[in-house]
């Protein structure tokens, strides 16, 4: 794993504490992040002083923290969104709520860095449209709290995107703006290259800093540079990396020069193992040269397995060889979801079955994407951060995973989302691990909305639509 040399390698680091506070002319996403982040550092409002130290303990699982090189059994508390406190024995007569958690793991929440979510629109056949899904309904349920939509809008509809979608969604949204103005609208729209302005689409990038987190260059079919070289320019000026989708593959841009000579460290080369664009050497099946230059060089390399982008016959000798993903990303969308990908925990369970551990499929699914994408205080659960969590259990039994030509691995374990907590608010609970008995006495119900989203008492004041 080559991931720590290209850390040290990102020319672009070291820029969070100045896109954090940039938040404040952000969206009302990221103000919220800020207000809660002020609220756990003050801690002295009067409630406060009166409750529990923890709003929530999550007891006597297996924490995987790469970030903070934590591989162990810890208990994990919560307070007003933020991570509190991770460490062993902590007392469960400080917490509001305590959920054991024995036997399983706990993570990050996870950082899905490439689908497509821009639903809604109504447009046929347009990831603009019917081809994206409702990202609360297929996130939560996979450990998911933070995807980044990987450019489904350009400059002209982004804000679109952000009023339908980001804003009234409860996962955690991020944007890599299209470097075609329209968006990934189809290929009338995709192939224009009259409509890829590097400079405008910095503008609209500038404009939402710590959202847009990233261009993005996709599809493309023609024989020029234009759509690489413009998403470079918007990039540069934005400050922020471009996820290349290197569409069809053409003498006159090849691999090796997109990614020795065109793409700056830090930007993302996402489909690794799609084999469609000359990734693997024929002769080792090892990765190809410009694979393994472009990685020296500090660009990162991620798996968008998709409908169409994973194939066995690369990833398995590939990793075989060393060749590793930086980030696990699904590319979720309409078709993908059904086939091949399903969700991030399918493709992280297919690849422990061809040879990655555990531990690497956990960072590549939050502290590695969250570097990427420079939102250093996401993935990790240090003291302080935001409080996502994902609680998987490893699942033993026999499993099949496939790929985009129908080839079948077979695997002995599977990752599965048990709990997921966004925020410090539980979202997803499978098995009901935070509940009750449902004949038991209610208990004290006045603090459920502290640490869950499924109180007890569900007649609080609010939408009465959200309780159906
Ligand atoms: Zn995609």
């Amino acid at each position: 794993m080559t991931f720590a040399g290209t850390v040290h390698g990102n020319t672009m680091s070291g820029e969070h504490g100045r896109i954090r506070s940039r938040y404040l002319d952000g969206g009302a996403v990221m103000r919220r992040l800020i207000a809660g982040a002020a609220l756990a550092f003050l801690g002295t409002s009067a409630s406060a002083q009166s409750l529990p130290a923890y709003d929530l303990l999550l007891r006597g699982g297996h924490v995987i923290d790469a970030k903070n090189h934590i591989d162990a059994i810890m208990d994990v508390a919560i307070k007003d969104g933020h991570i509190a406190r991770v460490g062993p024995g902590l007392n469960s007569g400080d917490a509001i709520k305590t959920i054991d958690v024995r036997g399983l793991y706990v993570t990050p929440g996870l950082i899905d860095l490439h689908v497509h979510v821009y639903n809604g629109t109504g447009e046929r056949r347009s990831y603009a449209g019917d081809l994206s899904v409702p990202p609360d309904g297929f996130t939560f349920r996979s450990g998911v709290t933070t995807v980044i939509d990987a450019g489904c809008s350009g400059w002209r509809n982004f804000e679109d995107f952000k009023d339908r979608i980001i804003d009234r969604s409860n996962t955690r949204i991020l944007a890599m703006l299209n470097i075609v103005g329209s968006g990934m609208r189809g290929d009338r729209y995709e192939q224009n290259t009259f409509d890829m302005d590097g400079e405008v689409t910095a503008k609209m990038a500038a404009r939402y800093p710590g959202l847009i987190v990233g261009i993005k260059t996709a599809h493309f079919l023609g024989a020029e540079w234009t759509p690489v070289e413009q998403a470079v320019i918007a990039g540069t000026r934005a400050n922020i990396p471009v996820m290349v989708d290197f569409g069809a593959d053409r003498p006159t841009r090849p691999l090796y020069d997109l990614l020795t000579k065109k793409l700056r460290p830090g930007d993302i080369y996402t489909h690794m193992y799609s084999g469609l664009r000359q990734e693997q050497d024929p002769r080792t099946l090892g990765p190809s040269k410009g694979f393994v230059e472009g990685r020296a060089r500090g660009l990162y390399f991620d798996t968008g397995t998709g409908g169409g982008s994973f194939k066995f016959s690369l990833a398995v000798p590939m990793i075989q060889q060393g060749f590793k993903p930086d980030s696990i990303s699904t590319d979720l969308h309409m078709g993908s979801m059904n086939s091949a990908t399903k969700d991030i925990l399918n493709v992280a369970s297919k690849l422990i079955a061809i040879g990655l551990t555990l531990q690497e499929v956990v960072a590549d699914m939050t502290a590695h994407p969250a570097q990427e994408i420079r939102h250093d205080e996401l993935g990790n659960l240090s003291a302080g951060a935001i409080a996502d969590v994902a609680v998987l259990s490893l699942q033993k039994g026999r499993f099949g995973f496939t790929d985009m030509v129908n080839g079948r691995v077979e695997g002995t374990q599977k990752l599965v989302a048990e709990l997921t907590i966004k925020d410090g608010k539980i979202v997803y609970d499978l098995n009901g691990l935070e509940a009750l008995p449902w004949n038991a006495p209610q208990g004290d119900t006045s603090q459920d909305s502290r640490w869950t989203s499924f109180p007890r008492s569900p007649s609080q004041p609010g939408d009465s639509t959200t309780h159906h």
